[in-house]
């Protein structure tokens, strides 16, 4: 009858001493990129601050992207849903219709909408929307500053220079992380 065949001592050594090697350089890659991750400076993309936004229509104009990368949005919890939108209606509209002649909005891009009476919800029709922000602006003025402007990711080309930021008079363009690229305005901001 043969003898069972054994591992020799010297073939046991070599394989636990391959093993303890493969974890630590698998330890050392992993410690590496960690490392190398948390030394790279965040990502950052061009935001406005609605805070400090005047409305002085230059988003519309000055823009790298035509149209504009920087669109009104609507935080529809702030909305009073009013049946007179001044961010929607000329200052003296002939009448609360959609009529063209009655619309602020020099393309069109607020949709009106008859919810129960007497409230109407308005929403933006973003491709359409250039950035002129004179919904804000009648929205700021006697609603509640639920309309305003934000720069779109999915269309800005996020410049070195932002050419808006350049000539935003109160500066209301800042650098914001990539991973929370939108300031929106909220209930307990409102004045
Ligand atoms: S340039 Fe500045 S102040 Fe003018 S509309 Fe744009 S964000 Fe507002
Ligand atoms: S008024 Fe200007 S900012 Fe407002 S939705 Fe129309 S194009 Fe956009
Ligand atoms: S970074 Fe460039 S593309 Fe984006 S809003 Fe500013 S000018 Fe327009």
């Amino acid at each position: 009858m043969s003898a069972p065949i054994t591992k020799p001592e010297s073939s046991r050594r070599q394989f636990f001493n391959g093993t303890v090697r493969g974890a630590f350089l698998f330890l050392l890659g992993a410690a590496t990129t960690l490392l190398f991750r948390r030394s790279q400076p965040k990502r950052t993309v061009w935001q406005i601050d609605p805070y400090k936004c005047i409305c002085c229509t230059r988003c519309a104009t000055e823009c790298v992207m035509h149209p504009s990368a920087v669109k009104c949005v609507q935080v529809y919890p702030m909305c009073g849903y009013c049946k007179l939108c001044t961010g929607y209606f000329e200052p003296e509209p002939i009448s609360l219709d959609t009529g063209a002649e009655n619309q602020l909005c020099p393309t069109g891009a607020i949709k009106r909408r008859a919810l129960e009476d007497p409230y109407y919800e308005y929403t933006i029709d973003e491709p359409l929307c250039i950035g002129c922000a004179k919904c804000v602006k009648g929205c700021v003025l006697f609603g509640n500053g639920s309309f305003f402007l934000q720069v779109r990711h999915d269309r800005c080309v996020n410049c070195d220079e932002c050419a808006i930021a350049i000539a935003c008079p109160p500066q209301a363009f800042q650098r914001v992380p990539a991973d929370k690229p939108y300031l929106m305005k909220d209930r307990e901001h409102q004045a």
